[in-house]
């Protein structure tokens, strides 16, 4: 594991906080931030983060052997980079948050909560991607890796926030090439990490659920090779480089309704053990809250995400319907 990682899970600043490495130089910015920039003049720039919640190893783990062959000069590096551990406390107890949800707290809702550990680290975010935006190559990245709490019909997929215009072909075409098999359209702003950046700074912005969640040194690496491949092909090449024969080969959903956890009263009425994108037929009802019911309203509707443990106000899961492929 290399050392920006390790340091990070121990919870140390390494004792040298800037230095070379081949064909770039690199800066740790905060606990569990670190630039990296080339020597040579770039035009794109990329957030990659991973553990915005703490359980979710697999994603750390790739990041840090992407780092390792960064360091050994097997990658030439040619984007402006800034490498994210999303919540280091959570991380190193191995729990998905501490306080809350990291995830939901993003463009200025942690000012709206009781001062947290998460609240803290949301806005810490929020100004270190200013910062790296203000100040950077133009094409803008942001890659966020999950790994999901349950199964999923489509084991490997991305989320992607609202944005006003089309999504370039060249971004779509190498999550697709990361191995992701469906992409789902959000419609409305979040407080996702991705929605942030997306939103304030008009990158290009996924989160990617690459599998499932297992504790350090559990995870089959092997699952999530396809993709580590694609990140060291992405910042060695660029994504230009990357288009040649590519087909769209991923089915795309956009978000229809979002179930709520609206009071006290609310009952989910989707199975503990449902896994991700189980369809369900016009007519059946979601959620119910008293008098409040939320049914399918389209032919067929998709699950993803449900979960009835979540705080009052929060999503307690989303459908979705199926939608052509941009670039079908
Ligand atoms: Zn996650």
């Amino acid at each position: 594991m290399d050392e920006f990682v390790q340091k990070t899970l121990a919870g140390l600043v390494p004792a040298q906080t800037k230095g070379e490495g081949p064909g770039f130089r690199w800066q740790w910015l905060e606990q569990g931030v670190i630039r990296l920039t080339p020597h040579s003049k770039v035009t794109q720039s990329l957030i990659l983060s991973a553990g915005i919640h703490g359980n979710e190893t697999a994603p750390v783990e790739i990041l840090s052997q992407v780092l390792d062959a960064l360091w050994r000069g097997d990658i030439n590096l040619c984007w402006d980079v800034l490498v994210v551990l999303g919540n280091p406390l959570a991380l190193q107890t191995g729990k998905r948050y501490q306080a809350c949800d990291l995830n939901r707290l993003f463009g200025g809702r942690w000012a709206k909560l009781e001062p947290g550990t998460e609240c803290a680290r949301a806005e810490l975010l929020e100004q270190v991607v200013g910062d790296f935006f203000a100040n950077c190559a133009p094409v803008r990245w942001h890659l966020d890796m999950h790994t999901a709490i349950r199964g999923s019909l489509h084991p490997r997929f991305g989320v992607l926030p609202a944005r006003n215009t089309a999504w370039p072909a060249a971004f779509l075409h190498w999550l697709e090439l990361a191995g992701l098999e469906a992409l789902v359209f959000h419609q409305t702003p979040g407080g996702t990490f991705t929605h942030f950046t997306a939103q304030y700074y008009d990158a290009l912005s996924c989160t990617m659920e690459l599998g499932k969640a297992m504790p350090f040194g559990q995870n089959n690496l092997s699952v999530f090779s396809v993709t580590r491949h694609a990140l060291g092909e992405l910042l060695g090449r660029g994504p230009e480089t990357l288009l040649a024969q590519q087909q769209p080969v991923a089915r795309c959903y956009k978000v229809s309704q979002q179930l709520t956890r609206t009071g006290e009263k609310f009952i989910l009425h989707i199975p503990d053990d449902t896994v991700n994108f189980t369809p369900f037929s016009k007519g059946v009802l979601l959620a119910e809250d008293g008098k409040n019911k939320q049914v399918v309203q389209q032919e067929t509707e998709y699950v993803l995400f449900p979960n009835p443990l979540v705080a009052q106000g929060l999503r307690a899961g989303l459908m979705l319907t199926e939608i052509p492929h941009p670039y079908g």
